[in-house]
């Protein structure tokens, strides 16, 4: 098997909620797109006259709930997502005679919401999360990528070359052969982590952790203003926001591990509800499961007194767990379920718990192992198409099995441990191929269908 090539980066996308492969992969895509478009010989752009976008899967079955026709708009009109201001897509479309300009010089293409077409949900696309942009002229298409929209943020297109990276310095493709390295070697986890991405992406140590830096900054950033910003949820389920409220409970708490709880709750439930609300969160590993990792990260700075040089390296413990799944199974709630969001999301604190705390890489598994195996099985079926229902109070029972998976990772023997994270993301895996599409984000089954609210 190829070796992880997996940037840091790459895993953690900071850009609007409330969905990585609804939202930010499909800006992406229309940004690529524009890109495209602009550097196509000026006699073919000159005939463009429009430009089609066909969503597929379930783009197409909760792409409404989730924002993606704005989202590859503004992609399309030239934003990303890191820096797309928060209110433009909250205005764009606003009626269906809106019509806005694709920013090309020497022509004039507009963009109506009618040129977003939710087509096909059942398809024979390789990926679930397909999308066809085409750029039409009088006499036929001039251009047209198929993107796959892969969760977590990540996209390709069909036909597209291999992007030239480094050899990793220590290439591994699964936790057995990762720690090999870290016998044969002797070294710490994070040093590998910090090794491959110089290796394969040419960035220092130093710059690595400004990028992880800059990472949590964001983070805790997105829990904070998700603990005092009050009201309902956009969307026609009338969903209110409850960190603020978990947050003052707390102070009211009868007993110390009460209030520890609802501090981890309302931590990571005030990111998600950001990330309902539509507004700036970091993928982690996705945009639907963005309140996990923040809520350890802002605990173990805030309540469990671990130093911040700790926590960056716990963070790159955690990705590893990530770049894991990404690798041997998938991070896409449309691809195998919620266990892929939820699941790594609590691997992956799980992980960085434990490697905060100081334990080393078979504590560390074993934690990640705990939390991803007690989220197997879990279904994706958001109501409404809308990332509320279960996901905001799945990320804080999210973050709940994160803490315990670390407590009980840290007793007896580590070496004893049956099951090793390898099988357990083997397992997710076949599970999540083996799960009807109905619980693959389409929102055609389970609570979505118990309780249509919209
Ligand atoms: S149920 Fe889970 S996988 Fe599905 S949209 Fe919500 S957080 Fe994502």
């Amino acid at each position: 098997m190829t070796a992880i090539c997996t940037s840091i980066l790459d895993l953690f996308k900071i850009g609007p909620g409330p969905s990585s492969s609804h939202t930010i992969g499909p800006m992406k895509a229309g940004r690529d797109f524009l890109d495209f478009v602009r550097e196509l010989p000026p006699s073919k752009r000159s005939t463009v006259t429009s430009v089609k976008v066909h969503l597929y899967g379930s783009l197409s079955a909760t792409g409404d709930g989730h924002g993606t026709d704005k989202a590859v708009a503004a992609g399309l009109l030239g934003y990303a997502p890191e820096t797309v201001p928060q209110d433009f897509m909250e205005n764009l479309f606003e009626s269906p005679a809106d019509e806005q300009l694709l920013p090309l010089q020497d022509v004039r293409v507009p963009l109506r919401p009618d040129d977003i077409i939710f087509d096909e949900v059942s398809h024979s696309f390789p990926y679930n999360n397909t999308l066809i942009i085409k750029a039409h002229a009088q006499d036929g298409v001039v251009a047209e990528r198929t993107y796959y929209s892969q969760g977590g943020g990540f996209i390709s297109y069909e036909g597209e070359p291999e992007p030239e990276l480094g050899d990793p310095a220590y290439p591994y493709s699964n936790m057995h052969e990762l720690k090999d390295i870290l016998r044969e070697k002797d070294m710490r986890l994070h040093e590998v982590i910090l090794a491959n991405e110089a290796a394969v992406h040419g960035r220092s140590t130093e710059q690595t952790f400004a990028h992880v830096d800059h990472i949590m900054d964001v983070m805790i950033d997105a829990v904070e203003r998700g603990l005092r910003t009050e009201g309902v949820l956009p969307g026609c389920i009338g969903l209110q926001r409850k960190a603020p409220e978990l947050l003052r409970r707390s102070g009211l708490a009868r007993h110390e591990q009460d209030r520890f709880l609802m501090l981890l709750n309302a931590y990571a439930m005030g990111v998600a509800e950001e990330n309902a609300a539509g507004h700036k969160v970091v993928t982690a590993p996705t945009s639907g499961s963005c309140g996990v990792i923040p809520s350890v990260v802002y605990a173990m700075l805030n309540l469990l007194d671990i130093g911040r040089q700790s926590v960056r390296e716990g963070f790159l413990a955690a990705a590893a767990v990530g770049f894991l799944v990404k690798h041997n199974a998938s991070i896409a709630g449309a691809e195998v379920g919620c266990q892929g969001e939820i699941g790594t999301a609590s691997s992956m604190a799980a992980a960085m718990l434990s490697y905060a705390h100081g334990y080393r890489f078979q504590v560390t598994e074993n934690a990640a192992e705990i939390a991803l195996e007690h989220h197997l099985g879990l279904t994706c079926d958001p109501v409404g198409g809308y990332v509320q229902i279960p996901c905001i109070e799945r990320n804080a029972m999210g973050v709940v099995k994160a803490y315990n998976a670390y407590l009980m990772a840290t007793l007896g023997n580590p070496s004893a441990q049956v099951i090793d994270l390898d099988k357990t993301i083997w397992v997710m895996n076949q599970t999540g191929r083996d799960m009807n599409a109905k619980y693959k984000e389409t929102s055609l089954g389970g609570l979505a269908v118990r309780m249509p609210r919209c």
